[in-house]
This record gives C-alpha cells, sequence and structure tokens, in this order.
C-alpha cells in the first residue's frame, strides 16, 4: 500500500522514512496509523498545531465557514475572513502588548515570512549584509537558506550564499568568551572588513539547530546593540512564537521589542498554511504590490487563526495552564538528565529537549520512541537532540504518558539509570535552559 511512496515520491522525503506508516487519522496529541496502532504526537508538525491535531475550537468554524460558500482563496483581496483575523489580532495579540507593528501577509510559510523580512530590511536601509547566528535555521528558499547555519541544507542551494555572515549564538564558546565582544569590536572598527549589517535576525531558541536557549540579558544586549549601530532587529519567531516557549511571542520575556517579527507555523491554529510578517510602521515602505504572491489570502487559515486567537490568548488562563504544563515537562526532563549519563535538557517552554554526548543517542532513542508509541524528531547539526514538542493543548496525563514512554526509550538505548548527584552540569547550563 505505501509502495506508490517509494516509487513515485522524491528521495527528498524524510519524516515519512522515520515513521513508514500511513498516518489516517488524528485528534489532538494523537495520531493513527492505518492498521489502528496509535501515537502520541509531541513533534506536532514541527511547531505547527499547537493547538493539537483537529482542535474541535477551529475545526467547527472551518467546516462551517467551507460549507457557506464564502470566499476560499483571495490573493490581498478584502474579505470579512480577513477583517476578522485583523481585528482579532490587532484586538488580542498586538494591543495588549502595545506592539505597534503593521502586518503584511506574505506568502504562507515561514521561509516566505523570512524573505519578506530579509528584503524590507535591505529596501529599508539600503544595505545588503545581513548577520545570522551559527546554528540558525530559517528556511530552504535562497535569501533564508542563506541566513541559516547548517552545511548540508546550505549545499543544497547549488549556488554561494551571500550577502550574509554568522556571529556566534548565546554561549557559543561555552561561556569563555564575552557575548558580542566580535560584534561590537567589527561594528566599531571601520577596518573590520565586515560590511554594516541591514538586519540581525535571530531565533530566541533556535529550533532545528540544537534547541539553544538565548538568556533574556543576551537578547537585550543584542536589542541594544542593533539600536545602538541603526541595525534592524528581525526575531524569526515562526517556530518558537505562538505559544511555543510560554508567552505568545517567545521574546516578550525578556522585554525586546523587535523591528520584523516572522510568523508562520501555528499563527493558522490549524496547521493550515498562513505566514505573517510584522513591523514597524515606519518600516512600511513597500510599494503596492513589491513584494506579492498567489496564497497571502487563504481564507479558511484566516478563520481557524481567529478562532484560536479568541479562544486561547483572549485571557491569561490558556498561558496559565501552559505554564503549569511547562513546569510539568521541564521538572521531568531534568530528573531524566540527572540520571541518564552524558545527557542535558535544552530549550524554553515546550521548545525543549535532551541533548547527549554521544552523537547518535539521539536518533536511537527517536526510533525507539516511535517502535514505542511516540512521536519525537531529532535537531541540532549532529541531530544529538531528542526534540519534545506536544501540543500546548496535551493534557498532564498525556504528558505524563509520552515522558514514560520517552524515558524507557532512553534506558533501552543508554542503560540503566544512574545518579548523577547534583551534577547537573548539562542540565542547568544557563543558556541552554531558560525554562
Ligand atoms: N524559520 C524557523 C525558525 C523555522 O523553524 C522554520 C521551519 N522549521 C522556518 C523558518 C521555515 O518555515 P517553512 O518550512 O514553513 O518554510
Amino acid at each position: 500500500m505505501t509502495d506508490i511512496f517509494y516509487s513515485l515520491e522524491s528521495e527528498v522525503r524524510s519524516y515519512s522514512r522515520s515513521w513508514p506508516v500511513e498516518f489516517v487519522q488524528a485528534s489532538g496529541a494523537t495520531q493513527t496509523d492505518a492498521s489502528g496502532t496509535r501515537y502520541l504526537d509531541f513533534f506536532s508538525g514541527a511547531g505547527a498545531l499547537n493547538y493539537g491535531h483537529n482542535n474541535p475550537v477551529v475545526m467547527e468554524p472551518l467546516v462551517e465557514y467551507l460549507q457557506s460558500g464564502a470566499v476560499l482563496h483571495s490573493m490581498d483581496m478584502m474579505t470579512p475572513a480577513k477583517r476578522e483575523f485583523l481585528e482579532t489580532f490587532k484586538d488580542v495579540i498586538l494591543e495588549p502588548r502595545e506592539l505597534p507593528y503593521k502586518v503584511m501577509f506574505p506568502g504562507p510559510t515561514g521561509t516566505n515570512t523570512v524573505e519578506a523580512a530579509l528584503k524590507l530590511a535591505r529596501k529599508h536601509t539600503g544595505r545588503q549584509h545581513i548577520l545570522s547566528f551559527t546554528n540558525a535555521f530559517h528556511g530552504m528558499t535562497l535569501g533564508s537558506l542563506s541566513v541559516t547555519g547548517n552545511s548540508m541544507k546550505r549545499q543544497g542551494a547549488g549556488i554561494p550564499l551571500t550577502n550574509s555572515s554568522k556571529i556566534p549564538y548565546d554561549d557559543y564558546f561555552d561561556g569563555e568568551t564575552a557575548d558580542f565582544m566580535w560584534l561590537e569590536r567589527v561594528l566599531e572598527d571601520s577596518g573590520s572588513g565586515v560590511d554594516k549589517p541591514a538586519a540581525i535576525i535571530v531565533e530566541t531558541v533556535q529550533g532545528e539547530g540544537g534547541l539553544r536557549a538565548a538568556r533574556n540579558a543576551w537578547l537585550r544586549r543584542l536589542s541594544e546593540l542593533c539600536t545602538e549601530h541603526d541595525i534592524l532587529l528581525v526575531v524569526d519567531d515562526v517556530q518558537a512564537g505562538c505559544g511555543r516557549t510560554g508567552s505568545f511571542f517567545s521574546f516578550e520575556d525578556a522585554g525586546i521589542v523587535p523591528d520584523i517579527v516572522c510568523l508562520s507555523k501555528s499563527i493558522s491554529g490549524s496547521g493550515l498554511p498562513m505566514a505573517l510578517t510584522l513591523f514597524r510602521p515606519e518600516l512600511d515602505i513597500w510599494s503596492p504590490g513589491e513584494h506579492n504572491g498567489t496564497f497571502r489570502g487563504n481564507n479558511p487559515a484566516f478563520v481557524t487563526a481567529t478562532a484560536a486567537l479568541k479562544e486561547f490568548w483572549a485571557d491569561s488562563a490558556f498561558q496559565e495552564q501552559l505554564a503549569s504544563r511547562i513546569n510539568q515537562l521541564h521538572g521531568r526532563l531534568e530528573s531524566i538528565a540527572l540520571s541518564t549519563s552524558g545527557a542535558g535538557v535544552r530549550g524554553r517552554g515546550f521548545l525543549s529537549g535532551l541533548v547527549f554526548d554521544d552523537k547518535e543517542a539521539a536518533g536511537k532513542i527517536a526510533s525507539e520512541s516511535f517502535r514505542t508509541g511516540l512521536l519525537v524528531e531529532t535537531s541540532g547539526p549532529d541531530d544529538e537532540v531528542v526534540k519534545i514538542m506536544p501540543p500546548l493543548t496535551v493534557t498532564t496525563e498525556e504528558l505524563d504518558r509520552g515522558l514514560d514512554l520517552l524515558e524507557a526509550a532512553i534506558r533501552t538505548v543508554t542503560g540503566p539509570a544512574v545518579d548523577r548527584g547534583t551534577d547537573a552540569e548539562a542540565a542547568a547550563t544557563p543558556a541552554n535552559t531558560a525554562s
């Protein structure tokens, strides 16, 4: 039954190799395959399913909309669905946070919003150079790839990826080199040979690059440096945004206000494609149609996005529940790390995982987890991190059950629990975890 996937579909497919089953049904944190086997989904569509699969909160208005004869596809034309989304986004997200952003709809994917951000930063400043961070991931199109770290992905471009340089992310030198030493020096030195950048693009937690989480103080210094040197700060919140780290935007805790913010993945609340690029009003210098895209007007996505924002973000109840689930997750991850030699905790909020000194371990643990009914993927340049991304709506019981499966898989792969006492070094290096 799966033959066509092997004979017709390109070799480029990847998740279907890790999980070689046909998924036929999905609900909340569970997916069921064609043989009836149920899996707890702690992958959540790489962050596109923050409210779980087929959440009734978004499905009911979606089904009603689909049956109503309303417009499905609208380019960037005006529709009631788009109006309601914009009004809700303003009332529920932007105004309570006193964020002054204009809202742009780029094409509906993460890489589309990153491309729009890079183009806008270059257009606004008249500069070409962009700085991004070691182990960053920003997408697969050429502009996004040029600011991405992973060498295998970069090679896929087939051409030189130019007009960008990489700078060290938080704790890249294990605390041995002062943060931003290099950046501060080269920005001030007219002989450094580093062209003044239009923008610096950053993920507050590196979702694909190993789940390193930047400390708030580090993010604040980055933001100050950008202001001091008249460089735009772009936060790529495609994966870390929409509640993943505990607040709607991942940078809220740090108290910074980026010049440009990229959102996608869970902004639709349903897994339907949708993306936003947010920017300060003074950056709104586009000519009409200067950036466009056929699928900017995905009205079903606007409908589900509106429903999700109203349900989960209009008051603090969901965020409070999420905070307690995050504590549950981190308490358990820390205890697993303390009883597993060579393991440590990475990440922030529900964008977290376990890193292993043995670079083979994470992949084996993910395979063993799949065998026992848990979907988790790996992250990091050597796939050295098991990434744990349950839906934000996961129940305490599901979270426990998934973590039991994960711990059992870890024991199968790494051997019995050990007592590392208070040797929480790996579990608690400040830059790696910021729960
Ligand atoms: N930015 C970040 C931080 C991401 O995690 C991703 C996807 N993993 C992207 C951009 C690209 O998103 P898409 O795959 O939708 O193009």
